[in-house]
């Protein structure tokens, strides 16, 4: 077990520096077209590829080869201090890595997890499909099926899958389906849906508030036929877990959720670094700009402000290094996670809303950066849990109650 430290190593802080010098020289210029673009940056996208920064070899280096799970915040901190619309296009593929990670085998792994990425030469896409039209934070609505064909030992997937990332445009697809409607949530799977299978297609794509250089779709399963081996954890385990279940005994906890509880660190350091722009850019400005002769910021009105964006976002990065640490030790016991989770997404939008006030009409016009990332900031009270959502997972793991 590792240390909890504050210290980073040297390879964090070089990874730290690595990652702001791309987000400060690359990211940061063309944030604004993108945004106004409203579609994939692929060329984006094919350039953190060639320096390393997009591909399943990085993911692992930060995930898997690092015993204090500081790699992971450290890293998405800087990159979505550059830009978060750009930096979820990077980030996307994680979920189905993730997706995969959470309910595949090794060997599963090792074929699907690289086929998500692509090469430099050839980027591919990731994408995690669980969400549905009437189905968010509700997982045991979820009305995706999968029906197992014996006959020709194949899945026919059927259904709408909502709001996924890199939806339709990804070349992997991991999808949630339920197979046992009767066990509610314990009765989903997850499916890896290779490219250019056929029967799944792209649905609408989503006109955002924020976030508008990722991708975000729905994806429709019609009758899409997969073989056996695109069951993640195999058959065999899942006719065990399903009669476990049925029996009345603890399955494992639901696939979706899975993926969701191993990853909310991550997304809170990524809300961690929209808040930390939006401090800097507005210390700076209240520095130079003047009113009534002198710099704003020697008001105490707008210096208390900066003082609390300051003390909220330092606040923030321990629950969020707390939560990365525990998650690699797996010594989680209240929701850790979902504590730095729901704390990153609202020092998110609080902090992006304090910058455009410092900013003033300034801050409100699209000629600064500030009302971007104050819509940039939003999703982090949506997605991956909700807000509320987070609160109803911590009040049952502090109360261990059935809170409703
Ligand atoms: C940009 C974007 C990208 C996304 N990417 C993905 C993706 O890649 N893959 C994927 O599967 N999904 C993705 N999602 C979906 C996202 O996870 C869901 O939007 C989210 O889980 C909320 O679900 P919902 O939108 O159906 O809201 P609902 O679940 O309908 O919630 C609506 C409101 O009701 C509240 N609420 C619901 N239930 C309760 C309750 N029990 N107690 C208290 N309050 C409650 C919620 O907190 C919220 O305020 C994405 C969404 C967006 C917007």
């Amino acid at each position: 077990m590792a240390e909890f430290s504050l210290e980073l190593s040297e390879d964090q802080i070089q990874l730290q520096k690595w990652i702001h010098d791309f987000a400060e020289n690359v990211m940061r210029p063309q944030a604004e077209e993108w945004d106004e673009r409203e579609e994939f940056p692929y060329p984006f996208v094919e350039e953190a590829a060639k320096i390393g920064l997009y591909g399943w070899e990085f993911m692992a280096e930060i995930m898997m080869n690092d015993r204090t799970g500081l790699s992971t915040p450290v890293a998405l901190e800087e990159l979505f201090w550059g830009d978060a619309g750009l930096g979820m296009s990077i980030m996307g593929t994680g979920l189905a890595a993730a997706g995969i990670a959470a309910s595949g085998t090794r060997d599963q792994l090792a074929e699907w997890v690289p086929q998500c990425y692509g090469t430099a030469d050839k980027i591919a896409l990731g994408a995690f499909c669980a969400s549905e039209p009437d189905a968010g934070s509700d997982v045991a609505a979820y009305r995706t099926r999968a029906k197992y064909d014996e006959a020709t030992d194949e899945w026919v997937l059927n259904g709408t899958k909502a709001w996924i990332t890199n939806g339709g445009i990804a070349d992997i697809h991991v999808v949630v389906a339920v197979v046992d409607a009767e066990l509610k949530s314990k009765g989903h799977a997850s499916f890896i849906v290779p490219p250019n299978t056929k029967g799944l297609s792209m649905g609408q794509k989503y006109k955002k508030h924020g976030i508008r250089a990722s991708h975000t779709a729905e994806v429709v399963l019609d009758d899409v036929r997969l073989p056996g081996h695109c069951l993640l954890g195999g058959k065999e385990k899942l006719d065990e877990r399903l009669a476990r279940v049925r029996e009345g005994k603890p399955g494992n906890s639901q696939a979706a959720m899975q993926t969701f509880e191993a990853t909310r660190p991550a997304v809170a350091a990524q809300a961690l670094g929209i808040a930390r722009a939006a401090y800097e850019y507005s210390l700076e400005y209240a520095k130079e700009r003047h009113a009534f002769g002198r710099p704003i910021i020697m008001n105490q009105s707008i210096a208390f402000m900066l003082a609390d964006m300051a003390t909220e976002i330092d606040a923030t990065r321990m629950l969020v290094w707390r939560a990365a640490w525990l998650g690699r030790q797996k010594k989680f016991k209240n929701a850790e996670g979902s504590m730095a989770k729901l704390k990153a997404g609202r020092v998110a939008v609080h902090s992006t809303e304090r910058a455009i006030q410092i900013l003033g009409g300034y801050g409100y016009t699209r000629e600064y950066p500030v009302e971007r990332w104050h819509r940039d900031a939003k999703i982090f009270d949506i997605f991956e849990g909700t807000e509320q959502i987070q609160q109803l997972v911590i009040s049952r793991a502090i109360s261990g109650l059935r809170i409703e």
